[in-house]
């Protein structure tokens, strides 16, 4: 067939693009998505890994929204950890380990079956509007009509690859680049030239690990998706491996910098600040000479490994050289060399809060080529611009996730209202409410913004007894009387906790300040003979635990929004005298809609914030 016609349209079948359509397809309209042929949807180019600290929050946001990502992430998981396990649940986060290959058939398998969803595998090389909508031709020859279109282009857009002086035009290793498709953005948006980079892949069976520190699965790290148990994994799980680099290793590579296409000028693009390259690093720390390495396995049957922490684009034979200097890796052989990636990025601040362009009507932008790096970050967008898609032809109001209240909401609003200078990657510290965001309260968090997509699935059922049961676990905590069992009386003893008290409620004991909330409460429901989904428990234990600072926050938090969430009119701003040209510029550009995205604009001077607070404008 060489002819169709969608009313959403999503072009990329990366991990933005298979969520937007994975989101969108849950409706009741005819959806489509067009993906380079050869290439497996939602593969993995880089670390074969899914969630982290901030990214991991973002992947059980999108399960609590109904999304792909948790339930491909765990059918593929073959190592799950708990990260940050000793800092607090604010900064704790779930990462797994995936075989790459699994995940991508997995989602082939889902997509594929998905009622309303149609896979077209073309490569797109003309995207024209029209009167109704917008015409996608493909180098096959393929012409796609849609009333609405979602470009995830990902690494694609204008790529080129760097490997030490060689230079090819792709958008990943051994693909081809896209180009055409910018045209229609580049008339009403700046493109921007951002980098990322990748380490060498090494094969297992060259590899020493005998020299590494092993670091196995845990199988107290619960499933991303709600569903799944972490006694049930559904994957054999294996070990990721830790070693580390050295004097030599960074010997090798600072004397090799001119060679290096990011300090010889080869590369324009800006890279990931927070996802340096080893030679990134061995020049911004000088006086380090040790970087953690982790080995990590690509997937059950793939015979390479991903050592992480050592990106690089030097050329080949540096590349083995520093790896011969590493323990574990003296003999290690390289099958595909490390390389950077230069890609198009088009300029978010020109994207309305729903992702759709500001003067494109009908057209949203998702992923990497948004400038953001990271799948979690793509998959998160993807299901932002996937819904608005959705809305914009069912004439609903924007669907919008609170910063206050998400992670996928703080990125969206970072997105369009300050321009990127940089790849833009999710981290903890983003979020003015982290204590809040947490994994462990996501579907309390997150509910209300499902329930108002108006769906029934089996995510909805979920939720529904989720709440329920939350309501009664907190009263449940409030008004227990807790028992101190001789058990729990030697446990104190033992910790050397000082005395137990008689008489005090589950809440106070939770409260009591060297005791894990989690395990403790899990204790007592046990001996009560209770049972309460497990997410339940670590949502009350953590919430009751840290009630006053949450209650804190909270306060803080109104005040402040006060503030923030007043109306402004932007035109009515870009008009006045006592606002500096050049912020006026500013807000013309971004058109913000309340004081809070004014005080996230790029360049926005604390003068005219505090001219724009003290005035009714
Ligand atoms: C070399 C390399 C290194 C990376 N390093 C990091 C890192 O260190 N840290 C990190 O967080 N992330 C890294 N990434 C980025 C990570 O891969 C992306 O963040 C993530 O894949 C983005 O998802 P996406 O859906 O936006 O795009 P992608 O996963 O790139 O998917 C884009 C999709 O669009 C399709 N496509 C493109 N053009 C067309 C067209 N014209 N017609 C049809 N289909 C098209 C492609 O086939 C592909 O399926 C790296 C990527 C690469 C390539």
């Amino acid at each position: 067939m060489n002819n169709f016609n969608f009313d959403i349209l999503i072009v990329g079948g990366g991990h933005a693009g298979c969520e937007a359509a994975y989101a969108a397809s849950e409706f009741d309209l005819n959806v489509g998505l067009v993906s380079m042929p050869g290439i497996p949807l939602a593969s993995a180019p880089c670390n074969p890994a899914v969630g982290g600290v901030g990214k991991g929050q973002v992947v059980r946001e999108l399960d609590a929204l109904g999304g792909l990502m948790p339930r491909l992430t765990d059918y593929a998981g073959i190592q799950f950890r708990i990260l940050n396990e000793s800092k607090g649940p604010a900064v704790r986060s779930t990462r797994v380990q995936i075989d790459k290959d699994k995940y991508a058939e997995k989602a082939f398998e889902i997509l594929s079956n998905r009622k309303g969803l149609t896979l077209v595998d073309a490569t797109v090389v003309k995207i024209t509007k029209s009167a109704n909508g917008y015409t996608v031709n493909s180098k096959e020859g393929k012409v796609i009509t849609s009333k609405t279109l979602i470009l995830t282009a990902g690494t694609f857009l204008n790529g080129k690859l760097h490997t030490g002086p060689l230079q090819v035009e792709g958008g990943r290793v051994d693909c081809d680049k896209s180009a055409g498709l910018d045209e229609l953005i580049s008339s009403k948006s700046k493109i921007k030239r951002f980098k990322t980079g990748t380490p060498p892949r090494l094969l297992g069976k060259t590899i020493n690990f005998s020299k590494m520190e092993p670091q196995p699965s845990d199988n107290r790290a619960i499933c991303f998706h709600f569903a799944n148990k972490p006694e049930l994994r559904q994957q054999k799980q294996l070990d990721c491996y830790l070693t580390r680099t050295n004097s030599n290793t960074l010997t090798s590579i600072r004397k090799n910098k001119e060679r290096s296409p990011i300090f010889n000028g080869q590369i324009e693009g800006v890279g990931p600040r927070y996802c340096p390259s080893i030679e990134d690093k061995a020049f911004r720390y000088p006086d380090k000479d040790s970087h953690h390495v982790f080995v990590e396995p690509e997937g059950l049957d793939i015979d390479t490994f991903y050592p992480n922490g050592i990106s690089t684009s030097l050329p080949v034979e540096v590349q083995e050289e520093f790896l011969r200097t590493i323990p574990g890796l003296e003999e290690a052989k390289i099958a595909i060399p490390g390389y950077a990636v230069e890609y198009d990025v088009v300029d978010t601040v020109d994207l309305k809060i729903s992702l759709e362009h500001k003067e494109i009507a009908g057209l949203f932008t998702a992923g990497q080529l948004n400038g953001t790096s990271g799948y979690e970050e793509a998959a998160g967008q993807g299901f932002i611009a996937g819904i608005n898609a959705v809305y914009l032809l069912k004439e609903l109001e924007p669907f919008k996730l609170d910063r206050n209240h998400s992670y996928i909401g703080v990125m969206v609003e970072d997105l369009v209202t300050s321009e990127r200078d940089e790849p833009y990657r999710l981290f903890t510290a983003r979020s003015e409410s982290r204590l809040y965001n947490r994994e462990d309260n996501t579907y309390f968090r997150l509910a209300p913004y499902r329930k108002s997509l108006n769906l029934t699935n089996d995510i909805d059922n979920f939720l529904e007894k989720y709440l329920d049961q939350r309501e009664t676990l907190v009263e449940l905590v409030k008004t227990s009387g807790f028992r101190a069992t001789p058990a729990w009386k030697q446990y104190f003893q033992e910790m050397e906790y000082g005395k137990i008290q008689e008489n005090i409620t589950l809440e106070e004991l939770i409260k009591r300040s060297h005791l894990d909330p989690e395990v403790t409460l899990d204790k007592e429901l046990i001996r009560m003979g209770l049972r309460f989904i497990p997410q339940v428990i670590s949502d009350v234990a953590n919430s009751v635990k840290y009630e006053g600072y949450l209650e804190r926050a909270q306060n803080q938090q109104e005040k402040l929004s006060k503030l923030t969430t007043r109306k402004i009119d932007w035109r009515n701003l870009s008009e006045n005298s006592n606002i500096s040209f050049e912020c006026r510029q500013r807000i013309v550009k971004v058109q913000p809609e309340d004081f809070s995205q004014l005080s996230r604009i790029n360049g926005i001077r604390p003068a005219t914030l505090a001219y724009v607070a003290s005035n009714s404008l």
